[in-house]
């Protein structure tokens, strides 16, 4: 079991980075603001407070967040073969029950892959985004307090992972191709240390 988090603010390329993973190292992918956008699309009564939060570009409280993961980890057997996460943790405590849920399944966390990308450029391509993606927190004001609430409450997951060695700083600007060749090359050492380790045992 691989286990990845793909960290970055939003608009940092975490959906279309975690396309090419998927592809690359057949894990499975679970993105909370996907799971999230769902129960919204389907009119649950998670999607209706999560919509609240959402569309406010405010994150769901972190007990309910946990929960919601908890329940896609058990209820997909392929989470078994290892994860991407994408959009979650986005909060120390999260971060913290992560760590204890895969310990609590004989597994951890292999590797963060943190793509950088500075906040005028993510600005332009949310705006851009926005333009067709139909989502209810793609507009200018709605992005501006979502790149404030990351830089308050998520961005500290930087250092969070840095302390424990698992962070990996990508630069998420450029193209698409020579950003994934990047990631590529990181993870591909971390699985390396990792087969050399258990083979070690
Ligand atoms: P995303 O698609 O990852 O940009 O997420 C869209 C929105 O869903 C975020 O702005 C939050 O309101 C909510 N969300 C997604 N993941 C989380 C999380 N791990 N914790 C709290 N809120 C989340």
């Amino acid at each position: 079991m691989f286990n990845i988090v793909i960290f970055g603010a939003p608009g940092s390329g975490k959906g279309t980075q975690s396309e090419r993973l998927i592809d690359e190292y057949g894990l499975y992918h679970i993105s909370t603001g996907e799971v999230l956008r769902d129960h919204i699309a389907r009119g649950t009564e998670l999607g209706k407070i999560a919509d609240s939060f959402i569309s406010q570009g405010q994150l769901i409280p972190d007990e309910l967040m946990v929960n919601i993961l908890e329940h896609e980890l058990d209820s997909n057997p392929d989470t078994e073969k290892g994860v991407i996460f994408d959009g979650f943790p986005r909060t120390i405590p999260q971060a913290k029950a992560l760590s204890k849920m895969l310990e609590g399944r004989n597994s951890k966390l292999h590797a963060v892959v943190g793509l950088e990308v500075e906040d005028s450029e993510l600005m332009e391509r949310l705006v851009k985004r926005g333009k067709d993606s139909g989502r209810s927190d793609d507009n200018p004001e709605t992005i501006t307090r979502r790149l404030e609430v990351y830089h308050n409450q998520t961005s500290p997951l930087r250092d969070f992972y840095m302390e424990e060695g698992t962070y990996h700083a990508i630069p998420g600007t450029g193209n698409v191709d020579d950003i994934f060749k990047t990631i590529k090359g990181s993870l591909d050492k971390v699985i390396e240390l990792e087969t050399a380790e258990s083979s070690a045992l």
